[in-house]
C-alpha cells in the first residue's frame, strides 16, 4: 500500500490553510478584508484601487528595465508618491514613461531613491479643472442665419425664420 496520495492531499490541505491564514495578496487601503476573502479572490476594488494601481505600476517597472527592480518595502514606500501622480490625472502609462525615460547608462545603485527623486522632482501640478480637450468654446453660438420672413439676421442651427416671424402667423406672399 502506498500512502503517497493521502500524503499529497494532506500537504495540499495544509498549504491551503497556510494561504488562508496569511492571505495570498496583501490589500492596501483602509478596509482590510478577512484573510479568507483575500485567499479566495482579488482585493475589493472600492477605495483601494488607487494605491493598488500605484503599487502594481511600481512593481511592473522592472519589466521596462531590470535595474528598476524594487523590493516590496520600496514599493510600499513609493506607492503614495505614485498615487499622488495618478490623483493628479496622470495616466499610469505616462507615469511609467516618466520613470523609465532617459535612464542613466551607469548602473542604478538605489532604484528606489532614483525613482523617489523623479517622482518628487517632476510631479505635475494638480489639474485646475476637469480636462477640456475636446470641449468646444464654452458658449457655443449657433451660426447667423438670414430670416426667410423678414431678412433679419438671427442665430440658429439651420436656415429658417427668426423667432419673431415664427411667432407671427405666416403672411401670404
Ligand atoms: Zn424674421
Amino acid at each position: 500500500m502506498t500512502p503517497t496520495n493521502a500524503d499529497h492531499e494532506i500537504r495540499i490541505a495544509s498549504a491551503l490553510r497556510e494561504l488562508e491564514k496569511y492571505g495570498s495578496a496583501p490589500c492596501g487601503g483602509r478596509s482590510r478584508p478577512s484573510p479568507r476573502a483575500q485567499a479566495e479572490g482579488p482585493c475589493p476594488a472600492e477605495g483601494t484601487a488607487g494605491p493598488r494601481k500605484a503599487a502594481d505600476l511600481l512593481a511592473g517597472l522592472r519589466a521596462h528595465d531590470s535595474r528598476l527592480l524594487l523590493s516590496e518595502r520600496d514599493v510600499h514606500r513609493l506607492t503614495p508618491a505614485v498615487s499622488e501622480w495618478l490623483e493628479r490625472g496622470v495616466p499610469p502609462t505616462a507615469v511609467v514613461r516618466v520613470l523609465t525615460a532617459d535612464l542613466p547608462r551607469d548602473p542604478i545603485k538605489h532604484p528606489a531613491a532614483f525613482l523617489a527623486h523623479r517622482l518628487a522632482g517632476q510631479l505635475p501640478p494638480a489639474l485646475p479643472a476637469p480636462p477640456s480637450r475636446d470641449t468646444p468654446a464654452p458658449a457655443r453660438a449657433d451660426p447667423l442665419q438670414n430670416c426667410e420672413g423678414c431678412e433679419r439676421a438671427f442665430r440658429a442651427a439651420g436656415p429658417g425664420r427668426c423667432r419673431d416671424c415664427r411667432a407671427r402667423p405666416e403672411r401670404a406672399a
